[in-house]
């Protein structure tokens, strides 16, 4: 399965390269790393995954094996509205829905607006309060659409008045833009810099609504212009999704400058992976981004990253620890999530999913602090 939407898992498992004689490296793990042999958590508690893509209730079983061993207890996922309630069945209180169009469909028609509203309606039955609008270059090539869009702006508007609350994908890494690349000025695409204030005015327009900005904001290459959005509008937050990516903008900026913008915006950041689940991934694709995550947050690991990056300028893909104190990556992994996401959005605390995984430790004290109502779950039969 190809994902049309995401920037991270779209590209790996086919892209196997063969070294040398006979030896395959796959694509999730250059290095050789034990994957199944998960580091040691920094701070312990369940994490919250805020940016994922499940669907197919099998493939999304092995899934999570690598995100038990790594303490992944939660996720918010973008999943066709069809395998909603199969998903909700099988794995209670583990995951929680964001309302999406049917993106295989995607195209500039009105049929396609209409079956989009109808899937606002119905994820809103389905208990979904956060909405995505996905809108990278790609994608409005294909819609014929930006946020500013009439359309897109009444799909906005009714979600408003339904009480949801808001994503945006805006931006797509940096190095695909610019002429010779995947977003070249002669085949009609906008600069970097021109993707952004269309989510601007979105923010302007939905200001009392909380806001996820998807991979960063899109603009983890400009953390200065990120800062700005963020000092600007205060419910806006950012998920770390998208690894490659991610890592790759980490590296190439100094540390201490990425460690401090962290640390400034420590209440607004939430732990994603956008892992995509598919019927080809092993364990080892998965279990690889969780693994450099936790090296990128928890550690001062210098070195190369496992994961191959064909967008790393020359040579090998790096991977820059920021060794994040133990208090910040306790907001990290769940604290903003039950603030904002449990709380904000959904009106509830987070619950403990059931079954409790077996490598998931107990509760902490930032999610005892939750005033609001836990919901009562019904355990697998
Ligand atoms: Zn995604």
């Amino acid at each position: 399965m190809v994902c049309l939407i995401c920037s991270e898992g779209a590209y790996d498992w086919n892209m196997s390269k063969t070294l040398g004689t006979a030896v395959e490296v796959p694509p999730y793990n250059r290095l050789g790393v034990n994957y199944h042999q998960a580091p040691p958590r920094k701070v312990s508690g369940p994490i919250i995954d805020a940016h994922m893509h499940a669907h197919n209730v099998q493939w999304t079983g092995r899934f999570l094996q690598a995100a038990d061993d790594y303490g992944i207890s939660a996720f918010w996922t973008m999943t066709p509205l069809e395998d909603v309630d199969a998903l909700r069945t099988a794995f209670p209180g583990r995951f929680e829905f964001i309302a999406i169009p049917k993106w295989q469909d995607m195209n500039s028609t009105g049929e396609f607006v209409e079956d989009w509203q109808r899937r606002v309606e119905g994820f809103y039955e389905k208990g979904a309060r956060l909405i995505k609008f996905h809108m990278a270059p790609r994608t409005q090539k294909k819609l014929g659409a930006t946020l500013d869009h009439p359309a897109v702006r009444g799909i906005m508007r009714r979600a408003y008045e339904l009480g949801y609350h808001f994503m945006s994908h805006v931006g797509d890494p940096k190095a695909w833009f610019g002429p010779g690349k995947a977003y070249s000025p002669q085949d009609g695409h906008r600069s970097f810099e021109e993707q952004f204030p269309m989510l601007d005015r979105m923010l302007e327009d939905f200001p009392d609504r909380v806001h996820v900005g998807a991979h960063m904001g899109g603009c983890v290459e400009d953390l200065e212009q990120l800062q700005r959005r963020l000092d600007r509008f205060p419910n806006y937050l950012l998920d770390t999704s998208a690894t490659k990516w991610v890592v790759r903008a980490i590296a190439a900026q100094p540390s201490e400058v990425v460690r401090d913008f962290i640390l400034r915006n420590q209440d607004r950041l939430l732990f994603g992976s956008d892992l995509v689940v598919g019927e080809k991934h092993p364990y080892d694709h998965y279990a690889s981004r969780y693994w450099v995550h936790q090296k990128l947050w928890e550690t001062d690991y210098r070195g190369e990253s496992p994961i191959a990056d064909p967008d790393t300028p020359g040579g090998a893909p790096l991977l820059t620890g920021l060794n994040l104190p133990a208090d910040v990556l306790e907001k990290l992994y769940r604290g903003n999530a039950q603030k904002w996401l449990y709380e904000k959005v959904l009106g509830r605390c987070f619950r403990f999913p059931v079954p409790i995984p077996e490598s998931g430790p107990a509760p902490t004290a930032t999610m005892a602090a939750c005033k609001a109502p836990v919901p009562e779950l019904t355990p697998r039969a």
